[in-house]
């Protein structure tokens, strides 16, 4: 899944690649590609960055991660336990372990680990701020946690991606949850199989949220969204 489109000015692309938390995200200058799983390698080009949230199966593959990154050369920012099942496969200098607090540039483009809710061993999410200052924050499989309202403040976030099914105790009522407390421009609920779970979380919002609006993606499509003003 390439995208041959550049951003516009104050706009990043986006491409929901699964089920579950794959998502390619590009931004005028570089192209980042999160929790990558159900995809084929070469379909992979110009990647600069590969984000991990955490090591469970539908996040973390490790041959298909060996792969892209031999193919474009990109380096991989992951949490402490995928970082380590990575080791002997990723050149040290391509690999990048992250810790809730840290973060990282690519190019102009900065990358925040913040904390997670969800069972794994060292979960993180990702906070992702363009070089035009877009704000994108990737909540991986986390269920809300109170600290999202003060991430929400501070971050004035442009596009937060919710989980709606699928994790342990993710529903459409917790990816609400999610959005209510962050309170982005747009929220997309990911991370299911099915439309209808999608659905209620729009509604949801509609209903309870009036300033957020929702993006249903299509998976493999091609989304744009603008910075607010
Ligand atoms: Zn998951």
């Amino acid at each position: 899944m390439s995208i041959n489109k550049t951003p516009e000015k104050n706009s990043i692309l986006f491409v929901w690649l699964n089920n579950y938390a794959g998502i390619l995200l590009k931004t005028p200058s570089k192209t980042l590609v999160i929790d990558p799983v159900d995809v084929k390698a070469k379909s992979f080009q110009n990647v600069d960055a590969i984000l991990i949230t955490h090591e469970h199966y539908d996040h973390l593959d490790p041959p298909l991660l060996t792969d892209i990154q031999k193919a474009t050369d990109c380096t991989i920012f992951a949490d402490s336990t995928s970082a380590k099942k990575l080791q002997l496969a990723i050149p040290k200098d391509k690999l990048q372990a992250m810790k809730p607090g840290m973060d990282a540039k690519i190019g102009e483009v900065t990358v925040k680990a913040e904390k997670s809710n969800h069972p794994a061993q060292e979960p993180v999410t990702f906070i992702v701020t363009s070089e035009d200052n877009v704000k994108v924050y990737h909540t991986s499989d986390s269920l809300p946690f109170p600290e999202l309202a003060k991430l929400g403040l501070k971050e004035n976030f442009d596009v937060v991606f919710c989980t709606v099914g699928i994790a342990p105790g993710a529903t459409p009522q917790t990816g609400f949850e999610i959005a209510r407390l962050t309170k982005p421009q747009i929220a997309v609920p990911y991370h299911t199989a099915t439309l209808d779970s999608q659905k209620e979380f729009a509604e949801m919002l509609k209903k309870d949220l009036r300033k957020t609006g929702c993006l249903i993606p299509e998976q493999n499509k091609i989304y744009q969204i603008t910075k607010r003003n």
